[in-house]
C-alpha cells in the first residue's frame, strides 16, 4: 500500500506555508501542477510549475468558476491504478495520474464573517476545490489529500518515515479529515443561506463546526469529547481569550457558558452583576454597587456550593473583586474584560482559569440549541424571551411594591437559567434561595427555603433570608400547594407564567396568604 508521490496538484487560497512545502516536494522530485494564483506564487519563488490550464487545454474562465473541472484532472484523481480498464482509458485520453492533491478552499466562512454582501459570499463558494477533494478522498487507496495547511508537516513526516511514499492508513486518515472539511464547508453555506432566507430554525439544516480543541474527556473520564466552534462571533466561552490556567474541561466549558449567558441578561448600564455556577445551575446571583459587592452578595446565597464554582461578571473584573474571588477555590472566571491588577492577582493562582470575551452576548439574539436523542437530535430556537414590566399582569388583590417588582423581575431572569423545576427566592436584587432540577415544584420550593435557612445559620443570622423575599417559578403552579409552601418560606411576592387549569385556586391561595402575584404569560422550562 506504499504509494510514491510523482505528481501533485496544488491549488490553495490560503498560501500559508505553501512555498516551503512545495519546495520540499520539488526537491524530492515531485512534479507540481497548479492553478493561476498558486502557480504564480510558486513561480515567483523560483519553483518549476505546470499550469493546470496547460494540462486541460482550457484557460481558467468565468471568474475562476471553472479552473480544474476537467476529465484530465478528475480522471487523474479518480483512476484506479490497479484496474486495467481505468488505466487504458487514461492512456487513451492522455490523462496523467495525480498522486497528491493539496487544496484549501475559497475562504467562504471568513467572507461571511467579515460581513461581505450577498454576491461576494456567493462568489466565495468554491466548486472545483471540493470536487477535487472529494475525488481524491474517494480514491485514497492511491491518492494522498491535504486540505489544511496544518497538515503539511505530517505529509513530510510520512514521506521521511517511508522512503518518500505514503501508507494506506495515512491516506485514509487524510481522506477522513478532507470529508469533514467539505461537509463543514457546505454546512457553512447552508447555514448562511438559512440566515439570508430569515429562517431561525430551518426545517432542513446542515451543521457547521470547526474543531477548537480535543478534550481530555467528556462529562466523565470514560467518555471521549471535543469542543467545536460554530463560526458565530457571539461573545462567550467559545470565542473568549484564556489568560491563564490549564485547559478547560468539558464540564468547565458547559458551566462557563451557563454562567456567562446568565450574567449577560443583566445590562451593565444598570450596574454590575455576578453569577456563580455549579453543575450548570446558579448557586448565587446578585447585582451590587460594585463588582466586588455583587460577588460577595452572590457568594452569600450559598457559600458551601460556591466552592469550586464558575464565576461570571457582566462587567470588568477589577482588583478588589479578583482579591475577593481568590479567598476560596474557584475553577473559572469569565468577564468582558479584566484590569491589569486583577490579572496580576490571579497570576498567583495557577489553577484558576481567567477568560475575557471583549463583550457580552445579546440575550435577545436568535440562535439555535441542539439536543441529541437516540437516533436523531432536537433543534430549537434559543430561549431569548425577555419579560419587561409592561408585560406583567397583577392577579392578586395586593399589588407588588416597587422594590418587590424589581426583585420579581430579577428572580424571573435568574429562574430562566435554572434547571426545571426552578424556584428562585430573591431579596434586594440578590438570590437568597434556589431550588433547581426537582421533579416536583413543591420540592424545589422547599429546597430553596432549606438552603436559605442553612446559609442564615452559617452567617449567624436569626432567620432565613427567604423571609420577606420575592420568588419566581419557571412554570405555572399546577396546584395551590406550591403557593402555600412559598408562604411558609416567608415569601411575599410571586412571579410565574400563569395558565394553569387551577389558576383561580392558586390566585385565591395567594390572596388568602397575603401574597402579591404577577403573571408573565411566558414560561422558561430548561431541562
Ligand atoms: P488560485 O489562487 O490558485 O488561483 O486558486 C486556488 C483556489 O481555487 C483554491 O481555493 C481552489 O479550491 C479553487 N479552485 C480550484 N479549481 C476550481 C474550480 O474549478 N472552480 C472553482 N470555483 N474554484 C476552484
Amino acid at each position: 500500500d506504499r504509494i510514491p508521490l510523482k505528481r501533485a496538484l496544488i491549488s490553495v487560497s490560503d498560501k500559508t506555508g505553501l512555498l516551503d512545502f512545495a519546495r520540499t516536494l520539488s526537491a524530492r522530485g515531485v512534479e507540481i501542477l497548479s492553478t493561476g494564483g498558486t502557480a504564480k506564487a510558486l513561480r515567483e519563488a523560483g519553483l518549476t510549475v505546470k499550469d493546470v490550464a496547460e494540462v486541460t487545454g482550457f484557460p481558467e474562465m468565468m471568474d475562476g468558476r471553472v479552473k480544474t473541472l476537467h476529465p484530465v484532472v478528475h480522471g487523474g484523481l479518480l483512476a484506479l491504478r490497479d484496474n486495467d480498464e481505468h488505466m487504458a482509458a487514461a492512456n487513451a485520453h492522455g490523462i496523467g495520474m495525480i498522486d497528491l492533491l493539496v487544496v484549501n478552499l475559497y475562504p467562504f466562512e471568513a467572507t461571511v464573517a467579515k460581513g461581505a454582501d450577498y454576491d461576494d459570499c456567493i462568489e466565495n463558494i468554491d466548486i472545483g476545490g471540493p470536487a477535487m477533494i472529494r475525488a481524491a478522498s474517494k480514491n485514497h487507496a492511491f491518492v494522498t489529500v491535504v486540505v489544511d495547511v496544518q497538515d503539511y508537516a505530517a505529509v513530510l513526516a510520512e514521506l521521511d518515515a517511508n522512503d518518500d511514499t505514503t501508507g494506506f492508513a495515512f491516506r485514509q486518515r487524510q481522506a477522513q479529515i478532507a470529508y469533514a472539511r467539505t461537509a463543514a464547508y457546505d454546512a457553512a453555506v447552508s447555514t448562511w443561506m438559512a440566515a439570508q432566507i430569515g429562517e431561525e430554525a430551518p426545517r432542513r439544516r446542515a451543521f457547521a463546526g470547526e474543531l477548537a480543541q480535543t478534550l481530555r474527556y467528556g462529562e466523565n473520564p470514560h467518555q471521549s469529547a471535543a469542543f467545536y466552534r460554530d463560526g458565530s462571533d457571539r461573545a462567550g466561552v467559545a470565542t473568549a481569550k484564556q489568560w491563564q490556567g490549564k485547559e478547560l474541561s468539558y464540564n468547565n466549558i458547559n458551566d462557563t457558558d451557563a454562567a456567562f449567558e446568565l450574567v449577560a441578561e443583566f445590562d451593565p448600564a444598570q450596574g454590575p452583576a455576578v453569577a456563580i455556577i455549579k453543575h450548570a445551575n446558579p448557586c448565587g446571583v446578585a447585582r451590587g454597587d460594585s463588582a466586588a459587592d455583587a460577588y460577595r452578595r452572590a457568594f452569600d446565597c450559598d457559600r458551601t456550593s460556591a466552592f469550586g464554582g464558575i464565576i461570571a461578571l457582566n462587567t470588568t473584573l477589577d482588583g478588589e473583586t479578583a482579591r475577593a474571588i481568590t479567598e476560596i477555590f474557584t475553577e473559572v472566571v469569565i468577564a468582558p474584560e479584566a484590569t491589569d491588577e486583577a490579572r496580576e492577582i490571579f497570576a498567583g493562582k495557577k489553577n484558576l482559569r481567567l477568560l475575557t470575551t471583549g463583550g457580552l452576548p445579546d440575550p435577545k439574539a436568535p440562535g439555535l440549541t441542539f439536543r441529541q436523542v437516540a437516533g436523531g437530535f432536537l433543534v430549537q430556537g434559543r430561549d431569548n424571551g425577555v419579560i419587561l414590566p409592561a408585560d406583567l399582569k397583577v392577579v392578586t388583590q395586593r399589588q407588588p411594591s416597587e422594590a418587590e417588582l424589581q426583585d420579581l423581575l430579577f428572580a424571573w431572569t435568574v429562574a430562566k437559567h435554572v434547571k426545571s423545576n426552578a424556584i428562585v427566592y430573591a431579596k434586594d436584587l440578590a438570590t437568597v434561595g434556589i431550588g433547581a432540577g426537582q421533579m416536583s415544584r413543591v420540592d424545589s420550593t422547599r429546597i430553596g427555603k432549606r438552603k436559605s435557612e442553612d446559609m442564615a445559620e452559617a452567617l449567624g443570622l436569626s432567620q432565613a433570608l427567604t423571609i420577606g423575599s420575592s420568588v419566581s417559578s419557571d412554570a405555572f403552579f399546577p396546584f395551590a400547594d406550591g403557593i402555600e409552601a412559598l408562604a411558609e418560606a416567608g415569601a411575599k411576592a410571586v412571579i410565574q407564567p400563569g395558565g394553569s387549569m387551577r389558576d383561580a385556586e392558586v390566585i385565591a391561595a395567594a390572596d388568602r396568604l397575603g401574597l402579591a402575584m404577577v403573571f408573565t404569560g411566558q414560561r422558561h422550562f430548561r431541562h
